[in-house]
């Protein structure tokens, strides 16, 4: 009887104690998470599944084999209809999740179970609040090394970012000057008998008589969806289809043309241009759609890099809205932001003209289909057009916040107008890289 009283009193004094603090202290002993929403993102490259949440999740996560399952413990949610609804969202094509499960393990633990479909390398990562999202839980399952290397070598790139290996303007922390000293030279050729004649030939100091290596870099992917049209039309949809036209017709004039992303999948900003690196790519076209608050802006851009900082106030506001992308679409590791700065000079203002001389061809011709916002590429500090040593353009195709130029951006004829606008001014720029360097 005693004991008890003495018990009654003091929930009774915590309780009124609770009521008395603040709420901020409150929210710290209670700290129970609510999860607002769940995706999952399938892609060959790697399938990421995230857990969106008004507060940080505290988490813990192991593998269990024979069956492979990647389980992941929650502190300090419930199980709520959003996080009921994450089993529905596996898709019968994902690479490499099979099904999901969610139980109650205690009191105080969430037990999330991912069947696996194939060995992976999993990257458990939280990110915090920026732009429209909350804070996210991020699980990244990467296929392992074996099955990488059958699939896209290149791939491998993402896992070293995210490891930290690859700086932000896409050379390499570690190997990079060994890779580049022993790379094998191409041999030399006296004439290219597998371009068709009426391909441009590229000259380079280096190498002579090649198909040239273009790398097309769709914006966006995944968890980062881009600018979305008033209509529901998304960049990362547009710029995708855009850029694989653009592809199929520089591939049927003999180029070597590659694609940063071709399926749904986010890729860090510094990846893209590691991989254009490791291709040895001549030329690498970043594709986007503008967006703005105003929806009257309307028409095409072309973009280059800047040493000295953006030519104007609307290319500076556009390239931090664009390097925000690895923020968006979340990475685990923050790569180095001081550029290898050496390297970057060294070879930087032969690079910005190059790149000039490519803008302006793109730039012509994307004029015929479309009013040009601008009639010079501007210039700006953009992350994705940071290769030291290979000349880059961003192409804002058109805005997407306009409700005009959405549609035109949903149709197939502006689609491929602006993909053989891109490969004219392609071909008038190593045409003239030809008479610049031979
Ligand atoms: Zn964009």
């Amino acid at each position: 009887m005693k004991t008890i009283s003495r018990r009654a009193l003091l929930k009774f004094s915590s309780g009124s104690l609770l009521l008395g603090l603040s709420p901020f202290l409150r929210a710290n002993t209670a700290a129970a998470a609510d999860v607002t929403a769940v995706r999952i993102w399938p892609a060959n490259a790697y399938t990421r599944l995230t857990l969106e949440s008004d507060l940080p999740i505290e988490y813990k996560y192991f593998a269990l084999t024979n069956p492979g399952r990647l389980v992941l413990d929650l502190q300090g949610i419930g199980i709520n209809t959003v996080l009921q609804s994450l089993p529905q969202k596996v898709l019968p094509f994902d690479p490499y999740i099979g099904s999901v499960r969610i139980g109650q393990f205690n009191e105080n633990t969430v037990r999330v179970v991912m069947d696996l479909k194939a060995s992976v390398n999993p990257q458990v990562f939280a990110l915090k609040p920026v732009a429209d999202f909350k804070n996210r839980l991020v699980i990244d399952l990467y296929p392992s090394a074996t099955q990488q290397e059958e699939a896209d070598p290149l791939m491998a790139l993402l896992q070293d970012y995210n490891r930290g290996k690859i700086n932000s303007d896409g050379t390499s922390k570690i190997t990079d000057k060994t890779t580049v000293a022993q790379a094998p030279t191409p041999p030399v050729r006296p004439a290219p008998p597998e371009i068709p004649e009426d391909t441009p030939v590229f000259i380079s100091p280096k190498n002579f008589y090649r198909k040239p290596i273009i790398v097309l870099d769709p914006g966006h992917g995944g968890e980062d969806p881009g600018a979305i049209g008033p209509s529901g039309l998304r960049e990362k949809d547009v710029v995708l289809a855009i850029a694989r036209e653009t592809k199929k017709r520089l591939d049927e004039l003999g180029y070597k043309t590659y694609l940063t992303r071709n399926e749904d999948v986010f890729i860090p900003l510094g990846v893209r241009v590691a991989k254009a690196r490791k291709l040895k790519a001549d030329v690498f076209i970043s594709i986007h759609a503008d967006a703005f608050t105003n929806p009257a802006a309307r028409g095409t851009g072309v973009y280059a890099i800047s040493q000295k900082g953006a030519t104007n106030a609307a290319a500076k506001y556009l390239a931090q809205t664009q390097n925000n992308a690895d923020l968006i679409g979340g990475v685990s590791y923050s790569a180095d932001k001081h550029v290898n700065n050496t390297l970057f000079d060294l070879t930087q203002t032969a690079t910005v003209n190059d790149s000039l001389k490519l803008g302006k061809g793109v730039l012509n011709a994307l004029g015929k289909i479309n009013k040009l916002h601008n009639n010079t590429v501007n210039q700006a500090n953009f992350a994705v057009l940071k290769a030291p040593d290979i000349p880059s353009i961003l192409v804002e195709t058109a805005f997407i916040s306009n409700p005009t130029e959405e549609k035109l951006l949903g149709s197939t004829q502006f689609r491929q107008q602006t993909a053989l606008s891109i490969v004219s001014g392609v071909k008038t720029y190593l045409a003239t890289a030809v008479l610049a360097r031979s």
